[in-house]
């Protein structure tokens, strides 16, 4: 039996997990990270290879500064551990007729001095003949963005954690009860501990952990996610190819990283899902869809083969906006989720930010991150 006592236990060990315990023990706090299956396992979110680094959000002019404060902290550790996981592939949203959002990023980018090029489609054509333009207008690139080798961020951000001090240990803990303060938190195993105060970063399985605080306001959907096999050369891998996202027709792309063949996935919600037991086998309906998009954006690789499949899960507050506030009945416990299919990439930006929450900062919880704006019923308008 284990009775330490730290300043802060931190369930979870995704990115907003392992971040926010990074951070907290950079602030001097003593910290113990969790997890049950370990850190970007297959069933979490965090899982998967590769998770997109953009910029634009529209007029989300917060989500914009948090992405571009987090590409400068991913940049920091990578380099402070001497491992290549940033890829800038830069990122190109295609912008159809009738699709303000490219033009509202590309609004904000240029308020806070974020470089971007706008490209004509003549211009798209000579730079990458490789993608179709059926039904896109304009479009416009983030050089600087890219793509995170995104598992094995989280795995080495957890390690650089341990180096600096975090303990680490696999185990899962049970469901807190009661009301006030939270005294101690039990491991399945009967291990108990106890912390001055508790985060818990659960990712999708947030709702049943805390299910009459979050049931429905955290809903995990089915995604799946596909790669194809390319032409033998270079022609679909970086520089030859960026990161493309059609937001429009809700679909994007990553070029041939690693050998691994492009990645191309549907961001529409799929259907609800178990993180613990949902079926991770990818749909021969998904296939068709994704192939039509392959036709349509890669014509070149219409009937190329797929390399491998991956079912993964969004955790969808109900308009996307992240969750990170006190548990309503039990004061020194924090909830923090709710990546809603964008949440990869401000890993960073979510540890300093709940670092600072736990410190007792007076800034008070941003009113997009607290439970009173999550509601039942979904209504997407974060992207
Ligand atoms: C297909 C797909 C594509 C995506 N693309 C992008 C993208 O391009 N860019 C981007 O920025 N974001 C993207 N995202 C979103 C992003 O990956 C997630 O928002 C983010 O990874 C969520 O991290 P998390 O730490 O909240 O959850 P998770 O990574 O799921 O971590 C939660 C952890 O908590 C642990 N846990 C849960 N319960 C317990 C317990 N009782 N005891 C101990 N441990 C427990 C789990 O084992 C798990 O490791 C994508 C997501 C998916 C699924």
């Amino acid at each position: 039996m284990n009775n330490s006592t730290y300043d802060v236990v931190v369930v979870g060990a995704g990115v907003f997990g392992a971040w926010t315990a990074f951070q907290l023990q950079r602030t001097g706090k003593r910290v113990i990270l969790i997890d049950a299956h370990g850190p970007g396992h297959s069933r979490s979110s965090s899982g998967g290879e590769s998770r997109i680094i953009r910029m634009g959000y529209g007029a989300d002019e917060i989500y914009t500064r948090w992405a571009q404060r987090s590409l400068q902290l991913w940049r920091d550790l990578f380099t402070r551990i001497d491992q290549p996981l940033f890829c800038q592939t830069g990122v190109l949203w295609l912008a159809h007729e009738v699709d303000p959002y490219p033009d509202q990023s590309a609004d904000t980018l240029r308020k806070l001095k974020i470089s971007f090029e706008k490209l004509t489609t003549t211009e798209v054509s000579r730079r990458y003949p490789q993608i179709g333009l059926g039904g896109i207008s304009a479009a416009m690139l983030e050089p600087e963005s890219g793509v995170l080798l995104a598992r094995r961020a989280v795995e080495a951000l957890v390690k650089e954690a341990i180096k600096s001090g975090v303990e680490y240990l696999q185990e899962a803990v049970k469901a807190p009860i009661g009301q006030g303060s939270l005294n101690e938190i039990t491991c399945t195993s009967g291990q108990r501990i106890s912390a001055g105060q508790y985060v818990f970063a659960c990712g999708p399985w947030l709702p049943r952990m805390f299910p009459n605080q979050l049931a429905n306001r955290i809903q995990p959907t089915r995604q799946e996610v596909f790669f194809f096999g390319t032409s033998a050369g270079r022609g679909f891998a970086p520089p030859a190819l960026p990161t493309w996202i059609d937001f429009k027709d809700e679909v994007y792309g990553l070029p041939d990283l690693e050998g691994r063949g492009i990645k191309i996935a549907i961001d529409r919600h799929g259907p609800p899902f178990d993180p613990d037991s949902g079926n991770r086998i990818a749909t021969t309906e998904g296939l068709a869809e994704v192939r039509r998009c392959l036709a349509r954006r890669l014509p070149e690789l219409k009937d190329a083969p797929v390399t491998e499949t991956r079912v993964c899960q969004y955790e969808n507050t109900s308009n996307g906006d992240f969750l990170v506030d006190l548990h309503p009945e039990l004061d020194n416990v924090w909830l923090v989720g709710g990546g809603s299919g964008h949440g990869f990439k401000h890993g960073p930006v979510v540890g300093e930010y709940v670092s600072a929450r736990v410190a007792g900062s007076n800034e008070g919880i941003e009113p997009r991150f607290s439970l009173e704006t999550k509601m039942r019923e979904q209504q997407r308008t974060v992207f």
